[in-house]
């Protein structure tokens, strides 16, 4: 069983297939089309189709002007990702432990990060739980902060009229890599309201071209003029993934509902496992529940004990995350200790996600239930 098995089929394949056979194949139609039905979907006003989350966020803190001297809050839970960023433009990353519960950015540890230095925050709505928007907004107002959500596990996700990435953040960028709740192989979406942030998005993400490419091509005379504004990326997305996209889209809904009854299937069944269960969204809150993460608490067996077993009973896991201050490039930098991540630190040697993929049959998921349940209980795995 995959640790995070794609829910792909023939829709998709009919999809992309006849992007192929239209002729177009980088950036056109289709994806001027999933950007418009996207930002429909999560209630933004724009939303720009990239090749990655990473690309997404590296655009978003361009366009918002942070750069060499500034200083950026990261939560250390979270992937390498989500800090690089900030050295491409040169800043800071400053990273902060996480709240117990949830695993996200603890606002009340980021104010004492705060500096005359610090321009943004980027939180991680961690497993797909979004973090509280009220809060966030409020931190972020008090300290004069931009805020780039990274949503790449927080698709769809949140309240009813205020879904991750519709809100009033600097922008917001979404991650649709081959192990996220919806995928095009590779490829990400950057959304906002801002239409200065939206536009320098769309010109830097091919180039720094003040045309985007459908225009160039598909315009009648004069079809070869363009002026280069500024050194820009290549970080456009193919019709091909714009058409996966779009299908995928269409099943969110579906495919977060089938996580979501996996998600309390395994609650239930680990109640009385000595282990901490993730944290639940509040009521009227949904959870795109990305990911399903436990962490041991006094089992029989330690988390390298659990993955080996349930690897051995051909059940892929994985860990989210190794903390950033753990990992060597992040330590070595900032001269990191583990002792003043204390949360972070005492859940990585914890924690282990689940298989938890809308692809996932009944049988499999009470293959996932019974192994960890034989692991805990001494039952015989
Ligand atoms: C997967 C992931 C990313 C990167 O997404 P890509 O689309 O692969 O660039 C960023 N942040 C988090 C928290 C992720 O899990």
């Amino acid at each position: 069983m995959p640790f995070a098995q794609p829910d792909v089929g023939d829709a998709e394949a009919e999809a992309v297939g006849e992007a192929i056979r239209s002729g177009w194949l980088t950036t056109g139609r289709l994806t001027a089309q999933f950007e418009q039905e996207f930002a429909a979907t999560v209630g933004a006003t724009h939303a720009v189709a990239v090749t990655s989350a990473t690309a997404a966020l590296h655009l978003a803190l361009e366009a918002a002007g942070i750069g060499p001297g500034d200083e950026v809050l990261v939560p250390t839970w979270t992937f390498t990702a989500s800090a690089e960023v900030v050295r491409y433009v040169g800043a800071e990353p400053v990273l902060v432990d996480v709240e117990p519960d949830t695993l996200a950015l603890d606002l009340e540890r980021a104010v004492g990060r705060v500096t005359d230095r610090t321009r943004a925050v980027i939180p991680v709505h961690f497993a797909g739980l979004p973090m509280d928007p009220v809060a966030l907004s409020g931190f972020a107002r008090d300290h004069g902060l931009q805020v780039v959500e990274d949503a790449a596990h927080a698709f769809p996700a949140g309240t009813g009229d205020a879904l991750v990435g519709g809100g009033d953040s600097t922008a917001t960028a979404f991650s649709f890599y081959a192990t996220k709740t919806m995928t095009t192989g590779e490829g990400g979406m950057l959304t906002t309201h801002d239409d200065a942030i939206a536009a320098r998005a769309r010109v830097m993400r091919l180039h720094g071209i003040d045309r985007d490419v459908l225009d160039r091509y598909t315009r009648v005379g004069a079809s070869w003029q363009y002026d280069v504004v500024a050194p820009g990326f290549k970080y456009n997305l193919t019709d091909m993934a714009a058409a996966m996209g779009r299908v995928q889209l269409g099943r969110a809904h579906d495919m977060r509902a089938r996580r979501e009854a996996i998600s309390r299937r395994y609650t239930e069944a680990f109640a009385d496992l000595p282990l901490q269960l993730p944290a639940r969204a509040p009521d009227g809150v949904s959870h795109a529940w990305h990911l399903y993460s436990v962490r041991l608490l006094d089992a029989p067996l330690d988390r390298d004990g659990l993955v080996d077993v349930l690897g051995r009973a051909g059940i892929a896991t994985s860990v989210h995350f190794i903390p950033l201050h753990l990992l060597s490039y992040w330590r070595e930098r900032s001269g990191l200790r583990a002792e003043d991540f204390p949360v972070a630190t005492d859940s990585f040697a914890r924690v282990v996600s689940l298989p938890i993929s809308s692809a996932l049959t009944d049988d499999q998921v009470e293959r996932v239930i019974s192994t960890v349940r034989g692991a805990l209980t001494g039952a015989g795995a």
